[in-house]
């Protein structure tokens, strides 16, 4: 028996247990900037590149050719995310599926709806070479991931006297990890990480009854009916989530960063900053890449007024 399939994704609402316990790998990506894999997927680029945002076109990109992966799943969390699954579901080779996210998060048809999509992936995952999961493998599954999870979990400490701060908006490329040592470099520390990429998107941890009742209802539960973010109807959980996390971690100031096309997080731009107790300094950028001499300086002259 060769390796299991290794299986594409980047959306936190794409259960890795769900990918695994159907005997595949889940590989959740880490996008580089989009113009990152030279000579690769000029077409989708050149025919999406008006109005599509860097993160969803780093993502194509990395499907197509970029990561190593037998397959892909997209979401439709964004118009953008849907978009492009349609067109690489076109000029790519490899098996696509489009998981649907209901936007609404507060209604037993949504609960329903997404769990009747959980099994719609778990068909489209036995059609390229998975095996139907038993409760008892679903369950070691979950068990296995969220130990991971809890190992890797840390806090973050900055230098005496560094300011904490909160970033928040979508997911980031690779690019823009160099943000987390501007801030530092300026004074400050990302004392929580907000972004999709980061801990806000960690499902919460499974309850150990409904885990062995109902594994699958515990997994829709712990992603689905948890995991705050801004495309979500209404958006309050990731409201009451921001508060909760800030006032444990004393946070002094926030930075919002959005990719120039992405119409979800620059909708939030107004109501983070009239919901904020602490100053929110804005940061968009279109081609993903940490421009540092603008975000450095912007960053600095942020901390500055913070420290005073
Ligand atoms: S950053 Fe915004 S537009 Fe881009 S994929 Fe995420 S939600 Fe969609």
């Amino acid at each position: 028996m060769g390796e299991p399939k290794a299986v594409l994704y980047s959306c936190p609402f794409v259960p890795p247990e769900w990918i695994a316990a159907h005997g595949l790998r889940p590989t959740r990506v880490l996008p580089r900037s989009p113009e990152a894999i030279d000579g690769i997927g000029d077409t989708l680029v050149s025919l999406s590149r008006m109005g599509i945002c860097s993160y969803a076109r780093a993502f194509a990109r990395e499907v197509c050719k970029g990561s190593d992966g037998d397959a892909a799943i997209f979401t439709t969390t964004c118009d953008q995310m849907r978009r492009m699954s349609e067109l690489v579901g076109r000029f790519c080779d490899k098996p696509i599926f489009a998981m649907h996210v209901p936007t609404s998060c507060e209604t037993v048809a949504a609960f329903r709806f997404y769990r009747e999509e959980l099994h719609r992936l778990g068909r489209f995952l036995i059609e390229i070479g998975g095996t139907e999961p038993t409760p008892d493998t679903l369950i070691a599954a979950m068990e296995s991931y969220e130990a991971m999870r809890t190992a890797r979990s840390s806090s973050r400490f900055g230098r005496a006297g560094a300011i904490p701060i909160a970033l928040v908006g979508g997911p980031l490329v690779s690019g823009l990890l160099d943000l987390f040592d501007l801030v530092e470099r300026a004074g400050g520390y990302v004392a929580l990480d907000a972004t999709e990429t980061g801990e806000r998107t960690l499902p919460k941890p499974f309850d150990r009854r409904r885990l062995k009742e109902d594994p699958v209802a515990e997994l829709v539960d712990a992603y689905f009916g948890t995991i705050p973010d801004a495309f979500r109807r209404p958006n309050t959980l990731l409201y009451q989530w921001l508060k909760r996390e800030s006032a444990t971690r004393g946070i002094r100031g926030i930075i919002l960063l959005h990719y120039v096309w992405c119409d979800t997080w620059r909708a939030e731009v107004g109501r983070l900053k009239e919901w904020a107790p602490v100053p929110v300094l804005v940061i968009d950028t279109d081609e993903g890449e940490c421009d540092h001499g603008r975000i450095f300086s912007r960053v600095q002259a942020f901390l500055e007024v913070l420290a005073q």
